[in-house]
């Protein structure tokens, strides 16, 4: 059997935009979501056409903001998916959500059509930085969207936050560390403010309205989420992301595996067939392409929406499964796997790299393999900068 496959589906459209979002995401383009929910599956059709009846054990929508899809519209993707592909019967399938898009009737529909993982973004618990982030919900939807999930019989739940923000104090953040493992999440994703080119809060910053986030208390907020969420039973397995036993997520496993997934939708990154690729950004080329598109004679995975697709070749193979590998904190990157994937001793071609982060006490090694250490996790792109 071949490889299993994950496959995300980019959803571009949002009814705001946050301040700090640079991701293909469009408002005030709530009529087009049909006419995409159509030509999405018509790229289903395309890809599954070219090379059927592969397994899938993850799908992913992705955004954007998922929770605008109705749960028919859901129900319809997942149903091409299905014709189309082995989709294993305990796939992981997940859908990104705004806490203020979800009620109880909504989730118990979107748990019947197949959803069996909500990842929700909170954000923050602090009012003011929501209105900061031009976010459209407030904190009591937060444990609304939580509790309703709950009774919808969602048993696997993320809770995505920002930290490093401007204004935000390590207390602040700890308080809304506190607030969210009050809801009892079973997996947590915590993400450093990044400055986007193109943003209003890059903008506020450039002009001396905002002051920049501030990189040693960032370093102080993730040491403090590190050490408050080991206390509550959270495993860190990757540098962004906690998780309660038996909950990590399957989908960016694949992801830092460096392991094949199908990136469907406008603005889509996939991997598969030895490419990377990506598809068009503008939704509305993007579902004229499909609809006019013949749907068959074209090569895995490329369909009429590809963009462009490059060939990884093998040093680039290699430099991407170590700089995703060592993202993972228990496992890093493993002596065998690596043999086993490259038919060479990883030691053989980075071996004075690694043991100088090893002197740096950046690294660490055992008979299993590398990783990162604590200092090394802070440090980590010095590391991959030195990999590629
Ligand atoms: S909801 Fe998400 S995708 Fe949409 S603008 Fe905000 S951060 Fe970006």
């Amino acid at each position: 059997m071949s490889q299993p496959l994950s496959i995300y589906i980019h959803v571009p459209f949002c009814l705001t935009k946050c301040t700090y979002c640079a991701f293909n995401t469009y408002t005030k383009l709530e009529h087009l979501v049909e006419p995409f929910v159509g030509a999405l599956i018509r790229e289903i059709e395309v890809v599954g056409l070219s090379k059927p009846g592969q397994t899938v054990h993850t799908i992913f929508f992705g955004g954007g903001t998922p929770s605008l899809l109705k749960p028919d519209q859901v129900e319809r993707i997942l149903a091409a998916l299905t014709h189309h592909f082995d989709i294993t019967p305990d796939a992981e399938i997940t859908l990104e959500a705004n806490p203020n898009d979800l009620n109880r009737p909504y989730l118990a529909d979107l748990r019947r059509v197949g959803i069996n993982r909500l990842s929700i973004g909170v954000q923050s618990t602090h009012e003011n930085e929501l209105k900061l982030f031009a976010r459209r919900h407030d904190n009591d939807q937060v444990a609304g969207a939580v509790s309703a999930a709950r009774l919808a019989g969602f048993d696997n739940l993320n809770l995505d936050l920002i930290y490093g923000a401007p204004h935000q104090t390590l207390s602040s953040w700890e308080w809304t560390l506190r607030h969210v493992l009050s809801l009892k999440p079973d997996h947590l994703s915590l993400y450093a403010l990044g400055l986007e080119e193109g943003t209003p809060m890059q903008d506020w910053v450039a002009k001396g309205r905002l002051s920049a986030p501030d990189d040693d208390l960032t370093a102080d907020m993730y040491e403090l989420a590190t050490d408050l969420l080991a206390t509550e039973g959270f495993e860190q397995y990757e540098i962004s992301n906690w998780t309660m036993p038996g909950h990590a997520c399957r989908h960016n496993l694949q992801y830092w595996r460096n392991e094949p997934y199908i990136g469907l939708g406008p603005g889509a990154h996939g991997y598969a067939g030895g490419y990377r690729y990506w598809t068009i950004l503008s939704p509305q080329k993007y579902i004229q392409l499909m609809q006019e598109a013949d749907l068959h004679g074209y090569e895995y995975p490329r369909t009429p929406a590809t963009d462009e697709a490059v060939l990884v070749d093998r040093p680039n193979e290699i430099s991407e499964t170590l700089i995703m590998g060592l993202r993972l904190l228990e496992n890093g990157i493993e002596w065998r796997s690596f043999q086993e994937r490259f038919g060479e001793d990883l030691r053989d071609i980075h071996g004075p790299v690694i043991d100088r982060f090893v002197g740096y006490h950046l690294l660490e090694t055992d008979a299993n393999g590398v990783r990162l250490t604590r200092q090394g996790r802070l440090l980590s792109n010095v590391i991959f900068r030195e990999l590629v």
